[in-house]
């Protein structure tokens, strides 16, 4: 059984009006039931397929710039133009949802790597909301810590930072970090575009003012109950709840010294979906980050 968030059908993807393709820079990585299907495709676009697959786990043949070969250049994929929807793989089909899986049910959600996903995500006024079915003692209770957690976030009578500062003091955290140490966590990083380099880069021997929390806190809101939505469920199997509210609070904290430097709407948006892509999306740095 699956669940979903309020937003999750207001997204669909835009496909050749992307900016930053995901069928751009990412290797794909083609599962065992797809690529049998693959190779029972006797026709032209079969062949094709064939001969842009290798490795193990087998995947895609990059093309210049990072593109996978079925990118075509209207910014269209060639797959599913000729074959429909049902021919991707698990990884495209999947793209850019992710899954918190538990015992009798999944949850899914969008991610922020996706620049239509944040801008559905961010804009939205409404809180976010999730309907979770009937689940055992041990997922209940971590359910009503999660909600709690929601209910500061989502507190409209506060300020944003007021927000930030009542959800650290709860985990016995603070909402201050000095910036240039946490450049350097970031820096540290493995990296997937040097443009994430220059951003954080940007911060070095900077302040900035905390106001900027407060205000956009719609925006702030919704990132920062996606970051405890999307990573929280991890504490399941950890038991370390307070690292991922800090890592919840760290990103928000970082992304907001880096929209104090330039308030351009679109700019900001693009910097979450880079964080997103940089720190969400690789199992190394989420360890380092979230400390699992
Ligand atoms: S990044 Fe999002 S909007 Fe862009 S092509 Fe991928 S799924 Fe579609």
């Amino acid at each position: 059984m699956e669940v979903f968030p309020n937003y999750y059908e207001d997204f669909s993807c835009i496909a050749d009006r992307c900016k930053h393709s995901c069928c751009i820079g990412w290797e794909i990585d083609i599962d065992e039931d797809t690529k049998a299907f693959y190779n029972s495709l006797n026709t032209p676009i079969g062949e094709k397929i064939r001969a842009n697959i290798e490795g193990e786990p087998p995947h895609f043949i990059l093309k210049a710039g990072d593109r996978c070969p079925f990118l075509n250049n209207d910014g269209l994929c060639d797959i599913i133009l000729t074959c429909g929807k049902d021919a991707l793989c698990d990884i495209c089909t999947l793209h850019p949802r992710f899954k918190n899986f538990y015992a009798s049910f999944e949850e899914v959600g969008l991610g922020l790597c996706c620049e239509e996903a944040v801008r559905v995500i961010l804009i939205r006024d409404e809180r976010f909301e999730i309907e979770i079915p009937k689940c055992d003692d041990e997922e209940a209770e971590f359910f009503k810590i999660r909600q709690s957690i929601f209910d500061i976030l989502q507190d409209r009578k506060k300020p944003m930072l007021c927000r930030f500062e009542d959800l650290a003091r709860e985990f016995g955290l603070t909402f201050d970090f000095v910036i240039d140490t946490l450049v350097e966590e970031y820096l540290e990083l493995e990296r997937l575009d040097e443009k994430w380099t220059d951003e954080l880069e940007k911060l070095k021997e900077k302040t900035f003012d905390k106001g900027i929390f407060n205000k956009y806190p719609i925006y702030f809101e919704q990132l920062a109950v996606y970051f405890i939505f999307r990573h929280l469920s991890e504490a399941l199997y950890d038991g370390d709840i307070r690292g991922k509210v800090n890592f919840a609070l760290m990103g928000c904290f970082l992304l907001g010294a880096m929209w104090s430097l330039n308030e351009d709407k679109e700019k900001m948006f693009d910097l979450v979906r880079m964080y997103s892509s940089e720190v969400e999306y690789s199992e190394e740095n989420l360890e380092k980050m979230r400390g699992n």
